[in-house]
């Protein structure tokens, strides 16, 4: 494992790299998911690069961009257990930025009109932003998301096609604790009483999928409400059942079981989000 703070000399030593070329961005704090990811491209390329960056203009909330968990030291442990070449970056913000922290304007085809863009304005142009500046600096063969973030995949395979950037997007399976909560940095927030309430996320997920074959889609946002309304202390932010390519919401009137079931939900102030298959 080698450690790059910049991207002038990471650049450098790449070029002397045979390719494959694989890249996992992370923001940090590294959970099972995250590794699975880097696992993944460390199977399927010479060389694997890890981004370590908290991108500022991602987040629409101030408290939350302050309060994200930093871990270097302990990201770095878990990286350095993998077997294999891997080049971690760990830019400061001005690497990437330069003296001007702002997104850009990127075309992401109404694709951030729908759930997490709807709610959290500007989030997705952010990630835009980061994602394209990487993979046109570094122009791995491959990149790898987490459908954890469905929309957010979806957003970067749209972008790479539209960019015609020659990275390969590859989406890659969510990794869940044991009671089927998605991992996530976020769910360190949680208290006892709340991280026992939070699988009921995938539950109530799991529950819209077992009905999915059988009842409309108005019926079974009526069921997943009610699923969820027993849960004081668990507030739903939204159900969607949406088409996995376009994300548009499916037809109301329509059985639902070609599409995919987006939730988020918060538990006190900790907003989580998972999504399911539902065929
Ligand atoms: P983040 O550090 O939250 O920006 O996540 C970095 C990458 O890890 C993104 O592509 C996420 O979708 C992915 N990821 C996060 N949590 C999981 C998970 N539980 N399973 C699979 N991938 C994940």
């Amino acid at each position: 494992m080698k450690v790059f703070h910049t991207s002038q000399s990471l650049v450098e030593h790449l070029s002397k790299e045979t390719r494959p070329i694989g890249m996992v961005p992370t923001m940090g704090a590294l959970h099972l998911g995250h590794l699975s990811l880097i696992e993944r491209a460390l199977s399927e390329n010479q060389t694997v690069l890890v981004s370590i960056f908290i991108n500022p203009t991602q987040f629409d909330n101030k408290a939350d961009l302050e309060n994200y968990p930093i871990n270097i030291e302990t990201d770095l442990k878990k990286i350095e257990q993998l077997p294999g070449k891997i080049f971690v970056y760990t830019p400061k913000v001005k690497d990437v930025y330069g003296n001007l922290v702002a997104s850009k304007s990127i075309d992401l085809g109404g694709l951030d009109q729908v759930m997490e863009g709807k709610k959290r304005s500007g989030h997705f142009q952010g990630v835009a932003t980061v994602v394209v500046h990487f993979l046109k600096v570094f122009t791995p063969n491959h990149a790898y998301f987490g459908e954890k973030d469905f929309q957010q995949l979806r957003i970067i395979e749209h972008i790479t096609q539209s960019l015609k950037l020659n990275t390969e997007i590859i989406g890659c399976p969510i990794i869940r604790e044991r009671d089927g909560l998605a991992m996530s940095s976020r769910n360190n927030f949680l208290s006892s009483d709340q991280r026992k309430l939070a699988s009921k996320i995938f539950k109530g997920l799991k529950f819209a999928k077992s009905n999915a074959k059988k009842e409309s889609y108005n019926t079974l946002k009526k069921m997943v409400m009610d699923f969820f309304e027993k849960y004081d202390e668990l507030n739903l932010d939204y159900f969607t059942i949406a088409h996995p390519k376009t994300l548009k919401e499916v037809d109301l009137k329509e059985p639902v079981d070609l599409g995919r079931g987006f939730i988020a939900a918060y538990l006190g102030k900790i907003r989580l989000i998972d999504n399911l298959d539902m065929s």
